[in-house]
């Protein structure tokens, strides 16, 4: 199987950079195949407009997706877009490492997602949800939160239910590009936690991993 992990914290000992390496060595050690992105060490620029292209389809007025669509049929987007953009097509699996910022993604995340999921690339010409052009792709929400698991509850947590905060993500990114989105890995709080509750955590990825994994096993059997 093949995964790519798109990696957003600027600490590499950071607890979200031990689920990263956890992730990559314990699938690594069952034989699939891994790819990381990770965005602060390839100093990835977020901001999404003509540094995304080297083809120009209107010079006069930037209409993003215009440009998209002109750069797609023209092979014109940036090497550092395109070669994103070949890790997202050759991927089974997609996993986003990121604590969670002011509710979402931090901005170098969602500036990934700005750039790379471009349209005629990853949607377009009808081609969303169930026509989507990642159809068969599995994609994984792994983050972490300042706040407990209480303040996320579906039913009466202060912060609202994780689900309608990732909600964005999951159903507007990855379902809308066809892809279908697995339950989001959660560890809330981890500076709260003592050093073997954390290593505890570890070990629960790794078993969420296996489900991922099992499940994608199961489709191509199926
Ligand atoms: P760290 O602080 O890096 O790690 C926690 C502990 O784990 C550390 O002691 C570290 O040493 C230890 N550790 C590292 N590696 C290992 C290992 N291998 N084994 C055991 N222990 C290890 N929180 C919210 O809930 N909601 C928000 O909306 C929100 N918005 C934020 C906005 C901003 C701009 C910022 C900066 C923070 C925000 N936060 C929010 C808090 C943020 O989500 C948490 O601080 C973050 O998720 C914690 O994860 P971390 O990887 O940074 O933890």
């Amino acid at each position: 199987m093949k995964v790519f992990i798109v990696h957003a914290h600027h600490e590499p000992r950071s607890f979200n950079g031990a689920l990263t390496r956890t992730a990559v060595e314990h699938l690594r050690s069952q034989g699939h195949e891994i790819v990381v992105s990770d965005l602060y060490a390839m100093g990835w620029d977020p901001v999404s407009d003509r540094r995304n292209f080297t083809t120009v389809s209107d010079p006069a007025y930037l209409k993003q997706q215009q440009e998209e669509l002109h750069a797609t049929e023209h092979d014109g987007f940036a090497p550092e877009v395109q070669a994103e953009m070949d890790k997202l097509r050759w991927c089974d699996a997609l996993v986003f490492q990121f604590p969670l910022w002011w509710f979402g993604l931090p901005a170098i995340l969602k500036g990934w997602v700005d750039r790379v999921f471009a349209m005629g690339v990853a949607y377009g010409q009808g081609r969303i949800y169930e026509n989507g052009v990642f159809a068969g792709k599995k994609a994984l929400l792994s983050l972490t939160t300042g706040g407990p698991a209480e303040s996320y509850a579906e039913e009466g947590g202060q912060y609202g239910g994780l689900s309608t905060l990732l909600y964005p993500i999951n159903h507007g990114v990855f379902e809308f590009t066809g892809m279908t989105a697995l339950p989001p890995f959660v560890v809330y709080g981890p500076v709260r936690l003592t050093p073997e509750e954390r290593t505890a955590e570890l070990a629960r990825y790794c078993r969420a991993l296996d489900g991922l994994v099992a499940r994608e096993l199961q489709a191509m059997n199926s």
